[in-house]
């Protein structure tokens, strides 16, 4: 037996042995799950338990060094859990921005005390992390951004607004882009990368509502609020570079989720087209119905196996670069396109808002339709994202 076989084993059973069987079935996904934090509500302790067990032994962040809270794993080794986790049909322990955006980037360019501060309560699902970049002035032209940091002794005072802040209101921590240097002659330049606790005096939030009816984001507003000098990650004036750093992880996790039919629930589309359009035996009883499902499935299977390609290229120390456009445009595109084909097959009852003539999960579908609306416009709209691609990996003139 070779030392992964071995480690297959070993996970397995420890797997088997520590996930409580309630969850065995429910494999969740990168945007449905435990985000936990100080505001976390536990409505299920089998989740709780889950979480501590994982956490205890570095796997919420299986591939992170130990030092902060990791698994230690070498990417092989990593590979073979979420392997395991998935052939179980077990959720992730614990998901969020944390373990997919600043927990990454803080490897990369954190000092040692930033990670050792900040890395270990990701891990544990101790502290939850939101994303400060969008202005109203600076969205997809995010270098634009206004919100001021003058520097007072080793603190920097922080006044200005943030929008479209996802989860601000329920998050202990914020990564932000702030302007240090006014007059940098590009405005890429004068840019830092900021870390900066929620609680702080002068931060609010007010949370905005959404066509779906629900409320994932907010404003953020920065009212003279005082943040150490050290929180700045890597240099000051050149968080640009660690902003793009982190927009990369940005794509490669939302076009990761949302490829993996994120916001369906998990609902099979042949089941629900069995359903809803009839069956003939185990056919979706319409050809043209059951065409495109074929295709929309086909297309979610090839674009998951890419991503699992970068993602094992990723753990072997590829950091991820502009390509990540294309994960982010293609996956929120089918998301998008999968939702609208689920609402075709369901009919006049996926259009429902409430009432008894709807069933719960008939509800749930007019919503996760709209939310996908939002789907080619957060992370980097899609239009950005082709100009990314056209310039940064097919090399194209202006
Ligand atoms: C669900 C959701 C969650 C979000 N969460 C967060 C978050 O947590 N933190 C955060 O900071 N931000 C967040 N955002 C904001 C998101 O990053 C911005 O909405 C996005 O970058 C677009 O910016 P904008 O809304 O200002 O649109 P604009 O930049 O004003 O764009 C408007 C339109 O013009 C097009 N356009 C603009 N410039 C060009 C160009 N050069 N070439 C071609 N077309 C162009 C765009 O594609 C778009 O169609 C979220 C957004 C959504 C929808």
């Amino acid at each position: 037996m070779t030392d992964l076989e071995a480690f297959r084993a070993e996970a397995r059973a420890w797997l088997e042995a520590s996930a409580p069987p309630s969850l065995v079935g429910q494999p969740g996904s990168q945007l449905d799950g435990v985000w936990g934090g100080r505001r976390w509500r536990w409505a299920d302790p089998d989740r709780k338990a889950w979480l501590e067990r994982m956490a205890a032994r570095g796997w919420t962040a299986p591939a992170w060094p130990r030092a902060y809270g990791g698994g230690g794993l070498s990417p092989a080794e990593a590979k073979v859990l979420a392997q395991e986790l998935r052939a179980l049909r077990l959720p992730p322990p614990l998901i969020g921005f944390g373990l997919t955006m600043i927990g990454p980037t803080l490897l990369q360019f954190g000092s040692e005390e930033q990670k050792r501060e900040h890395l270990p309560p990701i891990c544990r699902g101790e502290i939850r992390w939101c994303q400060g970049y969008s202005e109203p002035g600076a969205g997809s032209d995010l270098a634009s951004l206004q919100t001021r940091a003058e520097r007072d002794g080793d603190h920097f005072v922080v006044t200005g607004q943030k929008v479209w802040t996802s989860y601000a209101d329920q998050a202990d921590w914020i990564f932000a882009l702030v302007r240090t240097k006014p007059d940098a002659p590009r405005k890429q330049d004068g840019i830092t990368f900021l870390l900066i606790d929620m609680q702080s005096p002068g931060v609010s939030v007010a949370p905005i509502k959404l066509i779906s009816g629900s409320s994932p984001f907010c404003e953020t507003r920065f009212d003279h609020v005082r943040v150490p000098v050290r929180n700045a990650v890597g240099a000051i004036d050149g968080g640009w570079t660690v902003a793009k750093a982190l927009l990369g992880h940005e794509r490669s996790m939302i076009g990761d989720a949302f490829g993996a039919g994120a916001g369906s629930g998990g609902k099979g589309l042949a089941d629900l087209a069995r359903r809803y359009v009839g069956a003939d035996g185990q056919r979706i009883a319409d050809p043209l119905v059951r065409d495109r499902v074929a295709q929309c499935e086909m297309d979610t299977r090839a674009f998951l196996l890419t991503v699992q390609r970068t993602r094992d290229a990723a753990k072997a120390g590829h950091k991820p670069g502009p390509e990540t456009s294309i994960f982010k445009v293609y996956g929120s595109e089918l998301n998008k396109r999968r939702q609208e084909l689920m609402v075709e097959i369901v009919g006049p009852q996926a259009l429902g808002w409430e009432g008894p003539g709807f069933e719960d999960a008939e509800l749930q579908l007019t919503r996760d339709w709209l939310r996908s609306r939002g789907n080619s416009i957060e992370g980097g709209t899609s239009e950005i994202q082709l100009n990314i691609i056209a310039k940064r990996v097919l090399g194209l003139p202006d």
